[in-house]
């Protein structure tokens, strides 16, 4: 009997030793599974992040929405105006400022956009800012700035001045023919800087002397970024040579439209007030 019963001990120790070795394997097992478990966790996870950081690299520059344009122009402009109500597009466009520093919109109705302009049977597109008319002096090589941030779209360093006789004759084939082909208005608002700023808005500088040499196609610019200076090319004195009727031509664009369009004087004066005059 005793050396049954030790026998049975013995067979119980061997047994337990094998289960707790079988155990300790299996947990070990489980152990090694759950670290193959974890590891394709993560790789699965990190997959989508290296795409993350892969077209974040791969994407241009975006143009942060200035602090008045949080959310596209549900609209748009389809070349009827830059539609909206009052208020709104205060809010819209207050991310620009006067591009002449100090310089108020201009006294003057012919001065606004949407003003009649018979020499050429067209419309005026933009606000000028003249000497007298807009609280401070504008002189011919002033400095001009941009309106807001955002990126060169065009910066004329190359022009030349049509001759007097070249722009009289552009000017009259084309209102004889009854329409100004945009090619010949792109010439009468002479050497320009277009910069796009957020939403596709566009700011337009005309009739500009010089422009900045240390800007080009693609540089991103600041409210206040120095872009060229004030002067009066593309204009009849432009063509004659002389400095007179220097000003700035300055255009806020969405689309074919321009902010103005259709809006009597006074609806113009007052919007442009509210969103340059600060
Ligand atoms: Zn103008």
């Amino acid at each position: 009997m005793r050396k049954k019963t030790k026998s049975v001990i013995f067979l119980f120790f061997i047994l337990a030793g094998v289960i707790i070795f079988l155990g300790s394997q299996s947990l070990a097992l489980f152990g090694v599974g759950t670290t193959i478990a974890e590891k394709n966790e993560s790789k699965v996870a990190a997959a989508p992040e290296s795409v993350t950081e892969g077209s974040e690299k791969d994407t241009p520059a975006q143009i942060p929405a200035g602090p008045g344009i949080q959310e596209p122009f549900p609209g748009g402009s389809g070349g009827d105006g830059i539609s909206g109500r009052h208020d709104d597009l205060v809010r819209r466009f207050s991310f620009l400022q006067s591009p002449i520093p100090g310089a108020t919109v201009s006294t003057r109705d012919s001065h606004l956009p949407g003003a009649p302009r018979p020499y050429r049977n067209g419309i005026h597109e933009g606000l000028d800012y003249y000497s007298s008319f807009c609280g401070v002096p504008v002189n011919f090589g002033d400095s001009v700035y941009a309106a807001g941030e955002g990126v060169i779209y065009r910066i004329d360093h190359v022009y030349s001045e049509p001759a007097a006789p070249q722009r009289d004759e552009m000017l009259r084939q084309s209102i004889a023919a009854g329409n100004m082909p945009e090619a010949v208005l792109d010439k009468l608002r002479g050497r320009q800087v277009w910069i796009v700023h957020a939403y596709d808005v566009v700011t337009r500088y005309a009739h500009l002397h010089e422009v900045s040499e240390q800007l080009q196609v693609g540089d991103r610019v600041e409210a206040g970024t120095f872009i060229g200076t004030v002067g009066n090319s593309g204009t009849s004195s432009g063509a004659e040579g002389s400095q007179d009727g220097a000003h700035l031509h300055f255009e806020i664009r969405l689309g074919e439209g321009y902010l103005g369009e259709g809006m009597d004087p006074e609806a113009v004066r007052l919007l442009l007030q509210q969103i340059l005059d600060r």
